[in-house]
C-alpha cells in the first residue's frame, strides 16, 4: 500500500509501541475493578447517546472492556490477543499496526453512532486483529483453551461464517459493528486478495490450456482420421511428396495418392509413395 508507506515515512516516528499490551493492561485493571464495582462496565462502555450528552471518555474507555467474566476464558483471550497483536506489530511495524487498530477503532465509533442508544462492543475490533493474523499465518496452530490443536485458517473460516450469519440475521448494531471491524481488514488486504485471485485465475486458465493441449492429438492421419492418442499402436509419418506434407498412418502412407497442386496434378497423381 503506497499511501501507507508514505504515511509511515512521515509519521512513523509517532508510532506507539506495544499497543496490544497496553490494551490488555487496561482490560486486566477493568476486569479486577469490575469484581468490586459492578457498575464500572456501564460507565466505560461506548454508548453514543451518552457521548453526545458529554461523557466523551466513553470513546476511549470502551477499549478497556474486559472479555468474558470466567477467569480462565479471560486469561486465554488475553493470551491469544497478545500473541496475535505482537506478531502483527512485528510483521508490519508498530506504525502499521497502530493504523490498523486506529482504523478499526474509528470505524467502530462511526458505526456505533448510527445506533446511538446501543452499546458498541470492542469484540469485533479484536476480531479484526485475529482475522489479520489468521490471514498472514493460516497454518499457525494454537491449542484452543490449551487443549485442542486448531489451525488459524479453520478458526478464521468459522469466524467469517459467524460474521456472515450475523450480517444476515443479526440486529442492526451487530451488523454495523461487523462492517466496522471488517473495514480495516479490507483496507489492509484487498490488494493482496485481488492479486491472489488474479494469479489463481491465470493459473486455472493455464491448467485448462495444458489439459486441452494434452487432449489434442499431435498426429492425425489425413485419410482415416486415426490419431496418436486414440491409436497409440500406429505410427504416423508426413509425406514430403504431397503438397502441404500431410500426416498418414502406416497403412495410408503406403496406399495414398500424392496430393499435387495445379497443372502437374495429372502427371504426378496416381504415383504411389
Ligand atoms: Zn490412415
Ligand atoms: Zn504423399
Amino acid at each position: 500500500m503506497r499511501l501507507l508507506d508514505r504515511l509511515q515515512r512521515r509519521f512513523g516516528r509517532f508510532a506507539v509501541p506495544h499497543l496490544t499490551e497496553g490494551l490488555i493492561a487496561c482490560q486486566v485493571v477493568a476486569y479486577f475493578f469490575q469484581q468490586s464495582n459492578a457498575s464500572l462496565l456501564s460507565t466505560i462502555a461506548l454508548v453514543p447517546r451518552r457521548v453526545l450528552e458529554g461523557e466523551v471518555w466513553r470513546l476511549f474507555t470502551f477499549l478497556g472492556t474486559p472479555p468474558l467474566s470466567n477467569p480462565l476464558f479471560a486469561f486465554f483471550f488475553w493470551y491469544m490477543f497478545y500473541l496475535m497483536g505482537a506478531a502483527l506489530e512485528h510483521t508490519w511495524s508498530e506504525f502499521r499496526y497502530n493504523v490498523y487498530l486506529l482504523v478499526g477503532w474509528a470505524a467502530t465509533v462511526v458505526m456505533s453512532f448510527l445506533q446511538p442508544d446501543s452499546i458498541a462492543s470492542i469484540g469485533f475490533l479484536q476480531g479484526s486483529v485475529f482475522l489479520a493474523f489468521a490471514y498472514l499465518y493460516p497454518d499457525f496452530q494454537i491449542l484452543f483453551m490449551f487443549i485442542l490443536p486448531v489451525k488459524m485458517k479453520w478458526m478464521a473460516v468459522l469466524t467469517w461464517l459467524y460474521y456472515l450469519v450475523i450480517l444476515l440475521l443479526g440486529d442492526v448494531t451487530a451488523k454495523l459493528l461487523i462492517l466496522a471491524s471488517v473495514c480495516n481488514f479490507v483496507l489492509f488486504f484487498w490488494s493482496d486478495i485481488l492479486s491472489r485471485l488474479r494469479s489463481s485465475r491465470r493459473r486455472m486458465a493455464r491448467q485448462t490450456e495444458q489439459s486441452r493441449a494434452a487432449k489434442t492429438p499431435r498426429h492425425v492421419c489425413s485419410v482415416c482420421g486415426a490419431d496418436n492418442l486414440r491409436n497409440p499402436e500406429l505410427s504416423f509419418r508426413y509425406c514430403s511428396k504431397c503438397v502441404g506434407s500431410p500426416c498418414y498412418c502406416d497403412t495410408h502412407l503406403r496406399e495414398h495418392q500424392h496430393i499435387v497442386a495445379g497443372p502437374i496434378a495429372d502427371k504426378d497423381n496416381g504415383r504411389k509413395n
